[in-house]
Parts: C-alpha cells; structure tokens; sequence
C-alpha cells in the first residue's frame, strides 16, 4: 500500500505526523490534503530522507538542481553542489545529469544528500541511444520505462516525466511556432524522435504501465513542462496550454492508482501572466502540488537570471505555487558552479518566503526583525536573517566607530537619534 492509499483509508502515517510537525498543521490537516491530492511527501522505500511536504497551506518549497553536461563530467563537483545546496537549505534536490555514468553519479549524490532526489529519466534514456546509436531519435521505447525502473530503485523520490506530449501538442507547437523555440531537454528529444519515428510518446501511450512502475517504487509524478516557454513571448501559448490540460487528466489518473502527483509549470513568463499561469494550472489539476520552474520574467538579464527568477518566484508563490525550481545566475550561460548553486538556492529562498507571507500570513519573523533592527540588536538581526554568515560577515568587514549603528549612517545613525522618543511597537 503506498502513503496515498494509506491517506485515502484515513490512516495517518510516521511521515504525515512529522510533516505536520514541521509545518505547524494538524495531523489530519496533512492526511486529508494528501488523501485530495493537493499535498504530496515524496518518499522511497529504498532509503530514508528528511521529509519534504509540498502542497496547499504547506511552505513554499525550493528545488536545487545539479547534474553534469556533455561539456564538464566532474562527479566530486556536483557532489559539492548536492551538499551546498542543502547547506543554502534547498529543500530538495534535482539529479539531472547528461553526461558521464549516469548510474555511479546519481549512486554517488543520493548517497550525498540527506534531502528527497527527484529525475528526469527520459534524459539517460535517449543519450544512452545516441551513445549507442548515433543519435536519440534511435532511443528504444522500453528503455524509458527499464530506467524510469533503475532509477526508482536507486532511491529516487520524485520524478519529471513528460506525459503530456503527444501528437496534437506537438502538431500545436509546430502550427504555431515559437520567438525562443522548444527550451526543454526532454521536451526536444521527446518530439523529435516521435517525429522522426511518426509514433505517440511511450509516456502517453503507455501511460498505464508507467504508473504501475512509479507504484511499485513509490516514486511521486512529476508531470514534465515539456512544451515550457523559453522565451517571455512565447508564454502561456497553445502548446504549452495543451500539455498541461493532458497532464492534469492525467495526473487525476496516477492519483486514483495511488501515486502521488505534483504538476510542472514554466519557464518564461511575464510578470502578468503569472497569476494566470497558477490559477489555470490549480483550476485545471484540481489544486495540485504546482511547481513553478523559476519562472524567468525577462529574458534580457543573462548573470543576473538568480534574481530575475526570484521575482517571478515571490509572485508565483504569493498567487499559490507550492514548489519553486531554483535558478542559478549562470542560467542560460553555463553549468553553475558550486557558488552559483549557493546564490540560485537563496535567492529563491528568499523569493519563496515573500510569496508565504502574503500566502500563509508568514510575517511574524519580519516582524521581530524591524524590532530588532529598531533596538540595535545585532545578534537577534543576524539569528533571523535567512542567511546570517553573509549578514555577520558584510558587518565585521566595515565595522564602525559607534558598535550600535553602522558604517552606512556611522554617527546620524537615524534609529539612534530618535531611539528614545518613539513608542515602541510590540
Ligand atoms: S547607521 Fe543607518 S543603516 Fe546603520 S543601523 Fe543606523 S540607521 Fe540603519
């Protein structure tokens, strides 16, 4: 019996209770969301991890992805990424490897990380068929689903998969056209090796035998943004509307076999369009976990792409994304570097926390710290600050005259000039 069976028969497990406890809600608060499909806990029976709840009413949560590239195959590198990334406090973490031995690397950043490990199975896939055969349109259809299988086995918690690709999304996006093309990995191997071979994606068509693998493996769906716009023109366009409209029918088909679900959403998209974007997405998967990749709100900010992420993360957040996919300033340049991933994890961090205060009322924290900032009371600012080794460390470097105030203002310190004339406010 998975953990959704058990939530549907109103047995609340060890995982819901510590979940609940983490979040501040109730037991049954936990079960019933779960039971409903609005909140998931990617789980594996193959190993423990540190539980991660993702759903309405829950924190905002944030993914870190790592992975080599054909380019740079460096293990010991993205083992320090995977262990940086929990250090930033990414509260999960994304193996999306293309180059190097798929097997040792995943074995390796599993074995790394406390957090839950999602993938993206179809990338080994097709690159083991173009290693093999020259190029992936020459992938096989049974092995997506052979190592869709050894991945789940090597402990993978969640997985991306781009079930709602089929023949009439494809035609959509070819009828269309696009300003910034087809961004997605997998969504490009996906459709260019079904147009080549003139067949449905496996993922489609064999919908059915992918749940009894993610069943038996209790591995939570993530269904794929395959079609994610990678361009802010481009957003919220036909192709993308598509996928998502087959993988919300189909993720109500996973959940009813008792697989957990979470619904991928994009990529690039204009500030205005994001509330759209969520509320489409919720209305139509009956209020799914919804992962928001980014999104990016311009597309004009290469090295800066960390924070242009961060505000459309705030804002994705704030209208009800659940789960935010980091990005690195390195986005749409280069592989990150471990630095890179501790900047792309805060910053989205921070981003999601400014979603929760207007979506959960989370402002007590913000609160303390404008009293703290008022009385001068620098150990309690850094105690709240989300990162407080920067904040100490940016301090000691300029330290000033007056040890109350700082170098910005030094002696017209303002909060120490009126300090004692204002009522304070608790
Ligand atoms: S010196 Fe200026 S910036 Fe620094 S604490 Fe005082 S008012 Fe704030």
């Amino acid at each position: 019996m998975t953990i959704l069976e058990d939530a549907k028969k109103g047995i609340i497990t060890d995982e819901m209770k510590a979940v609940a406890k983490a979040e501040g809600v109730t037991e049954d608060f936990i079960r019933r969301g779960m039971a409903q499909g609005r909140i998931v806990i990617p789980i594996s029976p193959y190993r423990d991890v540190k539980l991660c709840g993702i759903g309405q009413g829950l924190r905002t949560k944030v993914n870190c992805s790592i992975g080599t590239s054909s380019d740079i195959v460096d293990v010991e590198m993205e083992v320090k990424k995977a262990k940086e990334g929990a250090r930033a406090g990414a509260d999960t973490l994304m193996e999306l490897s293309t180059g190097g031995d798929f097997y040792d690397i995943r074995r390796r950043v599993v074995e790394a990380t406390p957090l839950s490990v999602g993938s993206v199975p179809l990338y080994q896939a097709f690159i083991e068929a173009a290693r093999k055969d020259g190029a992936v349109i020459h992938l096989k259809e049974d092995d997506l689903f052979r190592i869709t299988e050894e991945q789940a086995k090597l402990g993978t918690n969640f997985m991306a998969i781009h079930t709602g690709i089929n023949t009439e999304t494809v035609k959509r996006l070819q009828n269309q056209g696009r300003h910034g093309g087809l961004c997605s990995r997998g969504g490009a191997f996906l459709v260019a090796w079904m147009l080549h071979n003139k067949k449905e994606n496996p993922l489609y068509s064999e919908f059915d035998y992918l749940c009894e693998i993610l069943k038996e493996h209790e591995v939570t769906l993530s269904t794929g943004n395959g079609m994610r716009a990678g361009a802010v023109h481009d957003a919220t366009d036909r192709a993308q509307v598509q996928e998502l409209i087959i993988n919300a029918e189909l993720g109500d088909k996973a959940h009813e076999q008792g697989i957990q679900v979470i619904v991928e959403g994009p990529g690039h998209v204009p500030l205005d369009q994001i509330e759209t974007n969520v509320k489409l997405m919720k209305s139509l998967s009956g209020n799914k976990p919804f992962y928001m990749l980014g999104p990016i709100v311009t597309d004009i900010a290469p090295g800066y792409d960390d924070r242009v992420a961060a505000i459309g993360a705030a804002i994705s957040s704030m209208h009800g994304a659940d789960f935010i996919c980091y990005v690195t300033p390195a986005e749409h340049l280069a592989l990150p570097t471990v630095e890179d991933v501790y900047e792309g994890v805060m910053s989205s961090r921070i981003a999601a926390h400014i979603g929760d205060m207007i979506k959960l009322g989370k402002t007590e924290r913000d609160k303390e710290m404008g009293h703290a900032r008022r009385d001068l009371d620098w150990d309690t600012q850094f105690a709240l600050a989300m990162d407080p080794e920067r904040a100490r460390k940016i301090r000691s470097e300029r330290m000033p005259a007056d040890r109350d105030a700082c170098t910005m203002c030094g002696d017209y310190c303002a909060l120490k000039i009126v300090h004692d004339y204002i009522k304070k406010r608790d």
